[in-house]
């Protein structure tokens, strides 16, 4: 649910839609990753989220790490107080399609290293069961060659 209190189509002429956002896009960054094949994969993306201040999502089958954090030049008005030497990133960013009224809702959404394991767990085969260290040496120990 939206909870912004002027809609873009409520803009007068000249207004900007900014004006009336808390700055949601200064407030993290997202970069996409590899899709997750394994249970490997999935304990490396369990880790990232550990660290807090991040999760991960999955827009149109592809999947980004979200890390929240405030832009250092972000202004206590929500203004960029790097507007002269903004990097290319921010100043190709237009409001045509940005965040400024979605819904933060995403085709998958983890928070927590507990869902991505219940995901994994849902999605990959079981894990094979590690055999016990006395077994797996007398496993790998390699015949003795016979010469006749
Ligand atoms: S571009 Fe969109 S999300 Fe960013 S400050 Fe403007 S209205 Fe808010
Ligand atoms: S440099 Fe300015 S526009 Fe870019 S993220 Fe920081 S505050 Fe926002």
């Amino acid at each position: 649910m939206s909870t912004v209190t002027v809609k873009r189509s409520d803009l007068k002429a000249g207004e900007v839609l900014c004006s009336y956002c808390t700055a949601r896009c200064c407030r993290y960054f997202a970069l996409p990753i590899e899709t997750p094949e394994n249970w490997e994969d999935f304990d490396h993306m369990r880790w990232y989220v550990m660290h807090g201040h991040c999760s991960i999502f999955v827009d149109e089958d592809t999947w980004f790490l979200m890390v929240y954090g405030d832009c250092k030049y972000l202004l206590p008005d929500y203004r960029c107080g790097n507007y002269e030497d903004r990097p290319k990133i921010c100043r190709s960013y237009t409001t045509d399609d940005c965040e400024y009224d979605n819904d933060g809702t995403y085709d998958r959404f983890f928070e927590t290293p507990e869902q991505i394991w219940e995901y994994a767990h849902a999605v990959l085969p079981p894990k094979k069961k590690k055999r016990k260290k006395s077994q797996a040496a007398t496993a790998t120990q390699k015949l003795p060659v016979v010469h006749i």
